[in-house]
Parts: C-alpha cells; structure tokens; sequence
C-alpha cells in the first residue's frame, strides 16, 4: 500500500476503529483500555453521551462563520472561564500550538503597548512543550524539535528549571517581556512544579514587571484534579494562560485566557483565526467544561488518581528492575522506565493497555478523569502482565 501521509508520523501499529469511555476497538476487533485519552484530551472519554448530544444539536443549527460575527457560545464559555480562573479575557484557538502563539503575542504586544517595546525576550525552560509552531519551538527551546528548521528566532532564552539563580537574573534584566512554563511538565516526562517554585516565579515576575504565561493545555481542565494545575497552590496565579486539549474533550478547541491588563495591547485586527471559536467548538466545549468543572468530576479524578498513584507505587517496589519511580500530579503520571520506554509500550499494547511515552524514558497514563476504580485496577494488571513481559 502507498503511504500518501508525510513521514512525519511515528505511530503505534494500530488502526483504531470506535471508543467508548476508556475503551477503544481496533479495525480488528481488538480492545484496548485506553490510558493515552488522544494525549490528556478525552477527558470524559470516547463518545460522552452529553458531548454528542451538544455537537449533534449544534451540526444542525449553524456550523462556521468565521471571527466576522459574534459567536453566542464564545461569550457563554468564556464568562465560565474567566469566572474560573484569575482571567477577564479569552482568545479561541483551535489548538494548543495556537494558544500558546496567541500568548506569546500578547506578552509582547503588552510591552509595546505600555511604551516599552524593548521587552521581547521570552524564557522557556528545558524539558517543556508548547507545540509545533515556530513561536511555540522556540519558546520551548528543545533542539529536537527545532533542528533543521533553520535559524532559532532571537528574542527566546532557555533556562533550567533547577536553576534558580540564573531566572532570577533574567528575569530582572530589561528586555525581558515573558515567561512561559508548564506547572506539570506532559511531554517532558510528567515533571509537577511544586508551589513554592511557582510562588517564588510569580513574586519575581511581579517585581520585575514581566508577564507570567502557564501552559496549562496538558496540565489543565482537570487532568491533575483541580479544574487547572496551578489552582493547588495559593499566589500562584498567571497573567496568561494557554489551555486546549481537554477543553473540547476531544474536539479542536483551544483558548488563550488573561488578566485585562495583560491583553491591553491585543486591540481590534492585531490578532485573528478563521475556525477558533466556531459554533460547534463552543457547544461541545460548553458541555465538556460544565462537565469537567463540576465538583464531582473533579473530586472522583482526584480520588480515582490517589488509588491508582497507591497501586502504581506498589507495582513499582514490585518491578524494581522495570519501573524506577512514579511521577507526575493527579491524572497525569508519568512512570519512568528502566527498558526503553518505547518497547514497553509495545509491550503494554501486546497486553491490551495504551500508555503514552514522555521524555526521560517515561511511560505516561493519562486516563480519562471519570476511570472508574475497577478500570484504574485493570490499567495496573495489563501493565503488571507487561512487566512480567520484560522480565521473561
Ligand atoms: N502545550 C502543551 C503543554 C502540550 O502538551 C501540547 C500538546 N502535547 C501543546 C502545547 C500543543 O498542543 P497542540 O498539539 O494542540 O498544538
């Protein structure tokens, strides 16, 4: 068979054919318990009933009609985001790259607007993800994903994230607009950033006058059991911040949130996409957030991530020359490996469990938020089935 798509794609052979909640079907009738959720986007799982319904109304009343009219559903959702967060204005996005490009802009756009357009330095760290788009590889500075797509844009300073000393002294110097950072690290390997490092950035950005970015699009609408990561912890909050994946529970829908103050420079025409925000991106991700931030939903993600974290630890101090340790912070876990990460998977596969890699050879779960424990049990049965694999 000739193979029309790009070589860019790395994938898992495996041929998917429907999903149901936690579970997928492959084109041979093959199931799987699926602990990937189309990488932390499924958050109530494949097909929930309340997002067909939500996206099957909608696809018969009015589909697209670009960012020249005023969307309904756009205000509706986000007067719930901003009630729910630090935020008084929203972007839509379609996705995450997008949100995180969208942030970027307006990091800048905010200096400029203030008077002082010399601030155009954004730092980033090593080990994080923004996407794909020229602003969001620069921003996260891997070279993996920057090499060989000519030359690094200036204006984007990597740090360490252990480095505190050196963040200090670029955030203090003048030309710097922004930092951008993930409070639990996705792609890196499931890294949760503890809140005094978080507090302590917020405290430095504050004094310095550079704006606070989080990408939450891994990390956030409930994926660590509250409805966003950095809402663990007590003056940690953004000026701006990225969200996408779960926020269409599986539908491209992306959004850029700040405070008034840090969109002050995004005015009429600077800024624009022609699908984000459409009709039917609004009504499914109106019924996936009154879902996800429905006390509920969080509090069984939460509940649901501690027995599986108990059961992870367990399966780890009996697969010591498999698993060297658990990570990351509520649904989303990262399991770092001793075998490659990548055979494992296979491996888990061969044993009917999808798991996602991440950075520093880990393995990562990202379940749907409503798993239930019988499911949660069964994720750490296929994988002890796998570590069995491995050892034979
Ligand atoms: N930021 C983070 C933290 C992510 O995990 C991802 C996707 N893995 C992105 C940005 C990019 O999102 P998208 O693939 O929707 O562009």
């Amino acid at each position: 068979m000739t193979d029309h798509l790009m070589g860019v794609y790395n994938r898992a052979p495996l041929s998917v054919a429907r999903g149901q909640g936690a579970w997928l079907w492959d084109t041979e009738g093959r199931q799987y318990l699926d602990c990937v959720a189309g990488i932390a986007t499924n958050a109530l799982g494949h097909c929930h009933p309340k997002l067909v319904a939500a996206l099957t109304e909608q696809a018969n009343t009015l589909w697209h009609v670009s960012n020249i009219f005023r969307v309904p559903g756009q205000e509706a959702l986000a007067e719930r985001l901003t009630a729910a967060t630090f935020a008084d204005v929203v972007f839509f996005a379609s996705t995450g790259t997008e949100s995180v490009e969208c942030a970027l802009k307006t990091a800048r756009r905010y200096h400029y607007a203030k008077g002082a357009p010399e601030r155009i330095d954004v730092i980033g760290f090593a080990g994080s993800f923004h996407g794909r788009t020229y602003g969001a590889i620069n921003a996260a500075g891997n070279p993996s994903y920057t090499e060989g797509f000519g030359p690094r844009l200036p204006g984007y300073i990597q740090l360490t994230l252990d480095d505190a000393a050196a963040l200090a002294e670029a955030i203090a110097r003048p030309t710097t607009a922004a930092v951008i950072v993930e409070p639990v690290q996705g792609e890196g390997g499931a890294r949760a950033l503890t809140g005094e490092w978080l507090t302590e950035l917020r405290r430095l950005c504050t004094v310095h006058g550079v704006l606070l970015i989080y990408d939450e699009v891994q990390s956030g609408m409930g994926r660590t059991g509250r409805l966003f990561a950095h809402q663990w912890f007590e003056g940690a909050e953004p000026d701006i911040m990225c969200v996408a994946k779960a926020l269409g529970g599986g539908y491209p829908v992306a959004a850029c949130l700040a405070t008034a103050d840090a969109a002050s420079g995004m005015v009429a025409g600077v800024h624009g996409t022609t699908f984000g925000g459409s009709p039917l991106a609004m009504a499914v991700a109106l019924a996936a957030f009154d879902e996800i931030s429905n006390p509920n939903t969080l509090a069984h993600a939460r509940d649901v991530a501690e027995d599986l974290r108990r059961q992870l630890i367990d399966l780890a101090a009996r697969y010591p020359d498999v698993i060297q340790d658990v990570r990351g912070k509520g649904l989303l876990i990262g399991l770092r490996m001793i075998p490659n990460n990548r055979e494992f998977m296979g491996i888990a596969r061969d044993h009917g469990l999808l798991v996602a890699g991440g950075g520093e050879n880990c393995v990562r779960l990202l379940p749907p938020l409503n798993l239930s424990h019988a499911e949660a049990a069964e994720a750490v049965t296929r994988l002890a089935l796998a570590c069995e694999t491995v050892r034979a």
